[in-house]
C-alpha cells in the first residue's frame, strides 16, 4: 500500500490527515478481526451493522471457532449459522451470510472476490460495507458511509437533515468520495469508524479528544446535540368525521357507542357517515329526517383535533337546534343529557373538550 506525502493543508486535505495521523496513535489496532483474511474481516463488518464492538467480540470469536472457513460456512446447515448467532439479533444478516458464503464458492471458486462491485453484489452487502472489506483486504480507496460516519459528517460539517433522507445521504456520499485521500485509504477508513465509535459518539462526543475538534461546525456552535437530525417524526394520517351537535333548550343528545371499537360504550355525539362537508350538511337532514326531528339549517363549527397512535381524528360538529328534547321513539342508544350533566358523563376525551367551549351554545 502507498504511503501518503505530506499533505498539503487545505480544508479538505486537513481531514483526512488530521484523521490518519490520529488513527495511527490513538485508534484500535487489537480487534480479532484486524488484519486477517477477507472472509473474518467480512464476518465482523456484517455483524457490526447493528451491534456494538463489544458485544460483537465474543460472537465473532465463537463464529469463528465454529466456522473457521468461508468453505466450512458454505457447508453448514442454516440451523447451525442460526444457533451461533442466537442472541445477536437482526437474524436476516446471518441467513445473508450463509447464502453469501454459498455464493462466493459457486460465483468466486471459493476465493472471497476482491472488486467492490463483486463484493457489493452478495446478499446482505451494501455499498459501505463492499468499500469497507476491499478497503481493508485488497488496499482499495473506497468511501464508506456507516452510521457513524454520518454523524461525524453531518457534525464536522455542519450538515442539517435528517441522513436516512435521500438528499442528505447522497450529499454525505458526495462528500465521502471527495475527502478520501488518494493513500492510506485503510487507514482512514479505520480512523472514521474509531472516531465515531470512541469520540464521536452520539451522546457524549469528546471534542477535547478530537482530532477535527479545531474544524468542527457543530463543536464551535454547541450543536452537537442537534447533529445529525433526527428521524423526523412520521405524520399521522387524518380522519376526518362529522357528527351532530343537537342542541334543546340547555340539554345535548348524545349516543351510547357500540360497546367495541374506539370509545366502545361511552356517549358521545351521534355521527355522520359523510366524507365531505356538503355530504355532512344532506346526512344530517337525512338523520333528522329519518328520526322525525325538526331542526334548521346545520352550522359547521371548528373541529376538535384529536390524537390516536396511528391516526389523527379531525370530528367536525355540526350544530343544530331543535324545539323541544322530545324521546326519540325506537332508539335507546340516544339520549337528552342536560348539558351541565353531560361534563361529567363518560365521553371521549375530544367530545369533553368540545362541551368545555364556549361557542357551543
Ligand atoms: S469536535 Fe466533537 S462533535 Fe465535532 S467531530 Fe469531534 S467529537 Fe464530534
Amino acid at each position: 500500500m502507498k504511503p501518503c506525502e505530506p499533505p498539503t493543508p487545505s480544508p479538505t486535505a486537513d481531514f483526512p490527515a488530521r484523521l490518519i495521523a490520529w488513527q495511527k496513535t490513538h485508534g484500535r489496532h487489537d480487534l480479532p478481526w484486524q488484519h486477517g483474511e477477507p472472509y473474518g474481516v467480512w464476518v465482523s463488518e456484517i455483524m457490526l451493522q447493528q451491534t456494538q464492538v463489544q458485544t460483537v467480540i465474543g460472537y465473532y470469536g465463537r463464529f469463528m471457532a465454529r466456522f473457521p472457513t468461508l468453505a466450512a460456512l458454505a457447508d453448514a446447515e442454516e440451523a447451525a449459522v442460526m444457533e451461533v448467532w442466537s442472541g445477536l439479533g437482526y437474524y436476516a444478516r446471518a441467513r445473508n451470510l450463509h447464502r453469501a458464503a454459498r455464493e462466493v464458492m459457486t460465483r468466486f471458486g471459493g476465493r472471497f472476490p476482491s472488486a467492490v462491485e463483486d463484493i457489493e453484489s452478495l446478499p446482505g452487502i451494501g455499498r459501505s460495507t463492499a468499500a469497507a472489506i476491499a478497503s481493508f483486504c485488497f488496499g482499495a480507496q473506497e468511501p464508506i458511509l456507516d452510521g457513524n460516519v454520518k454523524r461525524v459528517f453531518a457534525r464536522v460539517f455542519g450538515i442539517d437533515g435528517f441522513p436516512g433522507i435521500r438528499a442528505v445521504e447522497l450529499r454525505m456520499w458526495a462528500l465521502a468520495s471527495e475527502l478520501m485521500p488518494a493513500c492510506d485509504g485503510a487507514i482512514y477508513t479505520q480512523a472514521l469508524m474509531d472516531l465515531g465509535a470512541t469520540v464521536c459518539t452520539r451522546s457524549r462526543p469528546r471534542c477535547d479528544a478530537c482530532p477535527v475538534g479545531t474544524a468542527c461546525v457543530a463543536r464551535a456552535s454547541g450543536r452537537q446535540r442537534e447533529l445529525p437530525a433526527p428521524r423526523p417524526a412520521k405524520v399521522r394520517p387524518q380522519r376526518l368525521r362529522f357528527a351532530l351537535l343537537l342542541l334543546s333548550r340547555g340539554q345535548i343528545l348524545l349516543e351510547r357507542r357500540p360497546g367495541h371499537g374506539i370509545w366502545g360504550g361511552l356517549l358521545s355525539l351521534p355521527e355522520l357517515a359523510a366524507q365531505t362537508p356538503s355530504d355532512a350538511v344532506i346526512e344530517a337532514a337525512r338523520w333528522l329526517a329519518t328520526r322525525g326531528l325538526m331542526a334548521g339549517e346545520p352550522e359547521t363549527m371548528t373541529p376538535v383535533i384529536h390524537g390516536f397512535t396511528h391516526f389523527e381524528l379531525h370530528l367536525v360538529p355540526l350544530r343544530l337546534r331543535i324545539p323541544a328534547p322530545a324521546p326519540i321513539a325506537g332508539e335507546t342508544a340516544l339520549q337528552w343529557l342536560p348539558l351541565t350533566d353531560a361534563h361529567d358523563a363518560a365521553l371521549p376525551a375530544p367530545v369533553r373538550r368540545l362541551l368545555g367551549r364556549t361557542d357551543i351554545e
